[in-house]
């Protein structure tokens, strides 16, 4: 196995169990005959082993530690996966969640859904490309899945420079079943966005459902396939359900179809809805995807985020909710409240902050990397 040697300024901070390489902290320019994505080993300047992981000199974050043993990568893959799935199993009674989340499982650049018998794997870096067939026996061997897809379309994927593929195993069906606690909905993990499904969002679809109640008017904007408006109807409530993709708005009409539940969708751009709206719901929910993707464009997305929570506000009825999700790493609580406060303030409004959650138990956060928290979901009543 080649190894690459980290200066001791840095050998602390990989012992205390950051995973990431930087090239400006390697000694030398040993990296020559390594190959992209290779299973290396990391030492420090006098050769003692650090840790064995993945490395792409051209990647910005060029070396990912995996493990702190040695070994090679059909010995450690398969540990770390079941691993991952004893301590999600610990939180959740059905096998459908994010199984494998990257660092935090310590399998960095591997993300990994499970819902049922099928099985989503989005790779997202050259490293995790090269183990892609240690990956899928490592599953089979798991939980003798029926159907596996792996796909590497992902931003992350794209910035460390790999091409968009997708290899499926076994056979898949078009709409396959997802449970979130008693709710139950439909998904594709050929043809869905990312994985599939947002499981990061479960806590905050199960708290919609608690707050719905019959008859309640709700609207859903940026609603996929249905996370929070089904929640939602599954309370009673009349839900309509705004998204621009129509492959999202069908597969969650099979999920209304299949509980005998009716909603109304629109499929259009949420600025031009929410501009036009002239109705008041007792609950609005806005969960628009990552507006900020670089640190670079934070001040333009804040006035994307700002012109959503004025539209969102002003559709609400007195005594209402609105519920407000940003899924960029660079946009946190602090962001959304006082954002919120400003908008409140322009319209004479006056609000509480009655809940404020991120992502749920299967997208734990490691501590020596807090930057993979990204999900703020806030809710304010309106008084
Ligand atoms: N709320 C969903 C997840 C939303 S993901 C859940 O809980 O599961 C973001 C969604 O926004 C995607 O379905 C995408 O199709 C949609 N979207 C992206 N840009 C949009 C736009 N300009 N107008 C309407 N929908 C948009």
């Amino acid at each position: 196995m080649q190894s690459v040697y980290v200066k001791n300024h840095f050998v602390k901070k990989i012992k205390r169990g950051y995973p990431w390489v930087f090239m400006h902290q390697l000694v030398g320019s040993a990296v020559d005959g390594i190959a992209k994505g290779e299973w290396i080993s990391f030492c420090d300047e006098f050769g003692r082993f650090l840790g064995v992981g993945t490395f792409d000199r051209e990647a910005e974050i060029c070396g990912r530690i995996i493990s702190s043993r040695y070994g090679q990568v059909a010995d450690i893959l398969p540990v770390h996966l079941h691993q991952a799935r004893i301590r999600r199993e610990k939180h959740f009674e059905r096998p459908f969640y994010r199984w494998v989340y990257s660092e935090a499982d310590y399998l960095g650049g591997l993300v990994i859904d499970r819902m049922g018998d099928y099985v989503s794997v989005q790779i997202n870096t050259q490293g995790m490309w090269l183990c892609r067939e240690e990956i899928l026996q490592a599953i089979i061997s798991d939980i003798s899945p029926k159907g596996v897809v792996i796909r590497s379309g992902s931003r992350g994927a794209r910035r460390e420079g790999l091409p968009n593929h997708q290899i499926t195993w076994g056979n898949i069906p078009q709409a396959i079943p997802v449970w979130e606690d008693e709710r139950l909905y439909f998904t594709s993990i050929l043809a869905g966005q990312k994985t599939g499904w947002y499981f990061d969002q479960r806590v905050n679809h199960r708290q919609v459902e608690k707050w719905a109640s019959q008859g309640q008017k709700v609207l859903d904007v940026f609603s996929y396939q249905g996370g929070f408006g089904f929640a939602a109807a599954k309370s009673g409530a009349d839900v309509v359900m705004v998204d621009c993709s129509q492959a999202a708005i069908e597969m969650s009409q099979k999920t209304f179809a299949h509980h005998g539940l009716a909603a109304k969708w629109h499929q259009a751009d949420a600025w031009d809805f929410l501009s036009s709206c002239q109705d008041k719901y007792d609950m609005v929910i806005i969960d628009p995807p990552a507006l900020v993707t670089d640190k670079s464009h934070f001040h333009s997305a804040k006035s994307a985020y700002l012109s959503l929570l004025d539209k969102g506000f002003q559709c609400v009825l007195p005594g209402g909710i609105l519920v407000f999700a940003s899924c960029s790493s660079h946009v946190d609580k602090k962001h959304m409240r006082s954002w919120a406060e400003k908008i409140l303030h322009k319209h004479g409004l006056q609000g509480e902050v009655i809940y404020q959650f991120g992502h749920d138990h299967d997208h734990p956060v490691l501590s020596a990397l807090p930057s993979m928290r990204y999900l703020e979901c806030v809710a304010w009543r309106i008084l």
